[in-house]
């Protein structure tokens, strides 16, 4: 049931909840936890739905994780949903969350900063909020999302480009692009599924900048999910797992040398130790084989209607989608804290609150090999016990 009513504030800490910022699977999955332990939980989202992330997204998005481990705690994802969830579906599963497990969720209302109640000794945090607002909650969990404001490299000249630009996080169907040239810049899974659309979707030619070339895996090799693979050796040594990696990678992935795509020199689990997750093929083999996507060097600029290639070349597309990925935006809400790292990344997560900050916890700020809405519903069990435990 979603609720509008922000608890009022109380001189007994006790008295007040704890408040959860960001009304996404993180933030959902946290105040479930919370409630289930009989502790009061207020999602505070900006937006005026929770799932707001998953509404933006663009329209071909499935899950590349399965629907039995990309469910929250406390509701199974219908069978319906089939093994890999559309957009849709998530976003849809994500209110029904919500209702089903009587989360009091407050939309509209976004934090500003966090500061600490007192000497902070308890673990008690005042959040600063849309319209003055000035909330005091017994810990705070922090849930905005590791893709929360889109990236855009400062490229010079791009503010002259003539030709159309956007950031993926603005891109929806390729019909929008049909008899065009366009450029995807970045080969994450976003700027590789985004290439594949633009294809589908009959753009009249696509190109893919690339900087590093990717790990490329198979969704699934056989019914066997690339996830479930990743459970199993997330606890192996990194090197191990490169090596079954690579090996892997030899039996189910072609050889894209010709086309641009090598397969790269470091190690798979290597990458995601550095915050690089492999590519999830759901047709960039197949369409850079045929030639439907061409690879070209990294962009290094852009000077009118021409965009400056890292091999010296130039090209004129029509369009260029920038899938480059997101920051945090951390800074403002606790980067006053000293609770993040020269990345702007939490230090901690999870269970764990900074040592010179009690109460405070965040969750989604890794990318984890074994897929980020299964670590979040863990993450929200662990946190919620944690913050059980302290409240004695
Ligand atoms: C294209 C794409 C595909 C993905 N596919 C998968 C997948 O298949 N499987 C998987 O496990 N993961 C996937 N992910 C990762 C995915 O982002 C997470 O699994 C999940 O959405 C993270 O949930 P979250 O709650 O941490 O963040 P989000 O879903 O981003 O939710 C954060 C919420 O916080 C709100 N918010 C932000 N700042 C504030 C503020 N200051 N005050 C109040 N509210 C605020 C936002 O409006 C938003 O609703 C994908 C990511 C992208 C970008």
């Amino acid at each position: 049931m979603l609720e509008k009513h922000i608890p009022q504030d109380s001189p007994s800490h006790a008295r007040h909840p704890v408040y959860v910022v960001g009304g996404g699977p993180g933030g959902l999955a946290a105040a479930q936890a919370l409630r289930a332990r009989g502790i009061r939980a207020v999602v505070l989202e900006k937006s005026s739905r929770v799932g707001d992330s998953w509404r933006r997204h663009y329209d071909r998005l499935h899950l590349h994780t399965t629907r039995r481990r990309s469910s929250l705690p406390g509701l199974p994802m219908p069978r319906s949903f089939g093994r890999w969830p559309a957009r849709d579906d998530m976003v849809r599963y994500l209110e029904r969350y919500a209702e089903h497990h009587g989360l009091e969720v407050v939309t509209g209302v976004e934090v500003s900063r966090l500061e600490r109640a007192g000497d902070g000794a308890d673990g008690a945090w005042v959040l600063h909020a849309t319209g003055g607002r000035r909330l005091t909650g017994s810990a705070v969990v922090v849930a905005t999302g590791y893709n929360h404001t889109p990236r855009t490299p400062g490229w010079p000249g791009l503010d002259g480009f003539t030709g159309e630009f956007l950031h993926a996080s603005a891109y929806r169907s390729g019909t929008a692009f049909a008899g065009r040239d366009v450029l995807v810049v970045g080969v994450g899974n976003t700027g590789a599924e985004l290439a594949v659309d633009l294809v589908e979707r009959g753009a009249a030619r696509v190109r893919l900048a690339v900087r590093t070339v990717p790990h490329i895996v198979r969704r699934s090799t056989a019914g066997w999910p690339a996830q479930n693979t990743a459970i199993l050796v997330r606890r192996l040594p990194v090197r191990l797992v490169d090596r079954l990696a690579r090996t892997m990678a030899r039996i189910s992935v072609p050889d894209l040398s010709a086309q641009g795509l090598p397969r790269p020199d470091t190690g798979l689990y290597s990458r995601v130790r550095e915050g690089a997750i492999p590519v999830q093929d759901v047709g960039l083999i197949d369409a850079v084989r045929r030639g439907r996507v061409e690879v070209v060097a990294a962009v290094d600029g852009f000077d009118g209607a021409e965009v400056l290639l890292a091999d010296g070349s130039r090209i004129t597309p029509d369009a260029v989608v920038a899938a480059t990925g997101y920051v945090r935006g951390l800074e403002g809400l606790v980067g006053h804290l000293g609770v993040l790292d020269d990345r702007g990344l939490p230090t901690v997560h999870g269970p764990r609150a900074p040592q010179d900050a009690p109460g405070l916890f965040f969750t989604g700020f890794t990318t984890p090999i074994s897929g980020t809405l299964r670590e979040l519903a863990r993450d929200a069990e662990r946190l919620a016990k944690a913050i059980a435990r302290a409240a004695g």
